[in-house]
């Protein structure tokens, strides 16, 4: 797989090669936040073969949360590109909603964190699901 995808305004690029090593929905109360409200959907892919092709992104982390994730986001848009975790120091977790085709993402594999999911939100049937599941 070799794929690319940017931020809203296009200040940021990326490019990604291997194959996805984890594809996931998460409802936890923090992605929340980013998403708008709805699960996060995201694609893990190795560091090895991604890199930023186009700006800096910048990067937030809770410094008062246990295990925070660092956010990766672009500047002038507001765009969140990445979530980089804690407990997936080889790899990036793409927000596939910033593929420039987020229809290679296919089907989440799992749902995780779904304590956390409001009324609101859809789980897949088919897709385990996990209230609580930290990422190994
Ligand atoms: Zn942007
Ligand atoms: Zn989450």
């Amino acid at each position: 797989m070799d794929i690319q995808g940017g931020c809203y305004c296009g200040a940021v690029r990326y490019r990604a090669q291997g194959e996805p090593q984890m594809k996931l929905q998460c409802h936890c109360r923090q992605c929340q936040y980013f998403t708008g409200g709805h699960p996060n959907v995201v694609m893990g892919m190795s560091n090895v073969g991604f890199s930023f092709t186009k700006g800096e992104p910048k990067e937030y982390c809770k410094s008062d949360l246990e295990g925070a994730r660092t956010r990766v986001f672009c500047s002038g848009c507001g765009t969140h590109l990445l979530t980089l975790s804690p407990s997936l120091p080889d790899g990036v977790l793409i927000k596939v909603g910033t593929l420039d085709d987020p229809s290679v993402f296919g089907m989440p594999v799992v749902a995780i964190q779904t304590a956390d999911s409001q009324s609101f939100h859809h789980l897949l049937e088919d897709v385990p699901s996990h209230e609580r599941w930290v990422v190994k």
